[in-house]
């Protein structure tokens, strides 16, 4: 084969794990690339006495392997039920990786177009990611308050990693937030090849220098990435699915930094960087230089006969009556779907009749499965609706420019300490009014909401606010 066609195939097919499947090539050229020893096989799932495991995803749970027939063998097989929404891998099927020749990256000498400037504090963090990055040590935790700016903070240190021919991952736990950052990446870094990964994502064969992914589609990669830096370590699905921080970690390269962020850094997290396990850098100040908000906690003894009617809790109509700003929109978290769908007509109903709300119209709501759920957020976010009713899936990631923020139920068992601290940081993110009022409400203090209050003070006091 040429080897400009070895090339090709090289920027195509390094650092990838696939099945045959996932590789677009003829049967006659695949074959030479893997008799050529380009492409090497390994099993799918390996077995020994005591367990089977899925090298895919890295499952090893007896009861996520699931037993099919085999249409070619014409025996029974193991499949994994973990990673199958990346499509079924029969024990059957090798995956493969490139063996070849490593892909030369593009070199470039001033990718980034971004002219905005980083605060003092968002610059220190900068230079301490470019640097983590030039010296390639292993791992380092940026731990930012909610509002810090993170992703301007990364713009000179993937810079320096492009200039010097790196390959560039930046994995985060949700599609949405890929999607948003996507047009801002290519935007900021126009000449270069980058790649968007997600469930939906129609680039899934394009190659890239830069990718910007869910953490999900790291499944896809083997031994690819210079840098990967993992967006909002703590956050659900990362946090509890062991099979993504194995596809992280292979997903690397063995010479490799990885970058975390987070705004609220689990007990694990906590406790290595306190062991000087992990080297870390805390951003005490957003880049407005704002305090946090500090939510306040109110006790509502009626609150389950409230919402079991359902009704709004006098509590809520009461505060809103008396808000300090009474022109910003409303985020009010629910816990669940169900309590959010009884909630938006009666919560519709009641403000209209108060003269708060002008029509239905004005109040809406979304959930993980809701198919309008882009659309409604950004409905919100362009001021056409007025108060938006929520279960957590809008606890990070989003940023709108005015809004106070209510939790309804706050001592639910979904509202766990970081969810809290996040959820109270959606509000005074703008410049324009950075600061916001945020309200718990609750039928009995629980450990979460006390845990979050004090994070979030511990954290402005770190930044130099009392
Ligand atoms: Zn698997
Ligand atoms: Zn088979």
């Amino acid at each position: 084969m040429a080897s400009e066609t070895t090339n090709q195939l090289a920027n195509q097919f390094a650092g990838k794990l696939l099945l045959r499947s996932e590789i677009p090539l003829s049967e006659d050229v695949f074959q030479h690339c893997v008799s050529s020893g380009n492409f090497t096989a390994v099993s799918s799932i390996s077995k020994n006495l005591l367990y089977c495991q899925c090298n895919r995803c890295g499952n090893r749970e007896p009861g996520l392997f699931a037993k099919i027939p085999c249409q070619i063998c014409h025996r029974e097989h193991h499949y994994c039920r973990k990673c199958i929404e990346m499509g079924r891998v029969m024990e059957c099927e090798p995956l493969y990786y490139w063996n070849g020749d490593q892909p030369a990256w593009a070199t470039p000498a001033d990718p980034c177009s971004w002219d905005g400037e980083l605060t003092d504090k968002q610059q220190l963090a900068a230079d301490r990611i470019t640097q983590a990055i030039v010296s390639q040590e292993k791992e380092l935790l940026i731990w930012a308050v909610c509002g810090a700016g993170k992703t301007e903070m990364l713009f000179p240190g993937i810079t320096k990693a492009l200039q010097s021919g790196k390959r560039v991952c930046l994995a985060t736990p949700r599609a949405d937030v890929v999607r948003e950052l996507l047009p801002r990446f290519r935007q900021v870094f126009a000449g270069v090849s980058i790649q968007g990964l997600y469930g939906g994502s129609d680039e899934k064969e394009k190659v890239a220098q830069l990718i910007l992914s869910t953490t999900h589609q790291l499944l896809r990669f083997r031994q690819a990435f210079d840098v990967l830096i993992i967006d909002e370590i703590d956050a659900f699905p990362y946090h509890k699915d062991p099979s993504l921080s194995f596809a992280a970690n292979r997903s690397r390269k063995q010479i490799s930094t990885m970058i975390y962020l987070t705004a609220t850094p689990r007990k694990e997290q906590r406790r290595r960087m306190l062991q000087k396990q992990l080297n870390h850098m805390f951003v005490p100040t957003r880049f407005h230089g704002y305090p946090l908000p500090v939510p306040s906690l109110k006790m509502c003894r009626t609150l389950k006969k409230d919402l079991a009617r359902p009704a709004p809790p006098k509590l809520l109509t009461e505060w809103l009556k008396q808000r300090v700003n009474p022109e910003r929109q409303l985020l009010l978290f629910v816990p669940t779907i169900e309590l959010a769908e009884k909630l938006e007509m009666v919560l519709a109903r009641k403000f209209i009749q108060l003269g708060w709300l002008p029509s239905k119209q004005a109040i809406t709501f979304v959930h993980a499965s809701d198919p309008d759920r882009e659309e409604k957020v950004q409905q919100f976010r362009r001021k056409e609706t007025f108060m938006l009713l929520t279960t957590t899936i809008l606890e990070r990631g989003v940023t709108f420019p005015s809004v106070d923020v209510v939790v309804l139920d706050a001592g639910h068992d979904v509202f766990d300490e970081a969810a809290l601290v996040q959820i109270a940081g959606r509000a005074g993110r703008s410049p324009d009014d950075p600061t916001g009022e945020v309200l718990f409400i609750h039928d009995g203090k629980t450990d979460a909401m006390v845990e979050a209050v004090s994070s979030v003070k511990a954290m402005n006091k770190r930044g130099g606010f009392r």
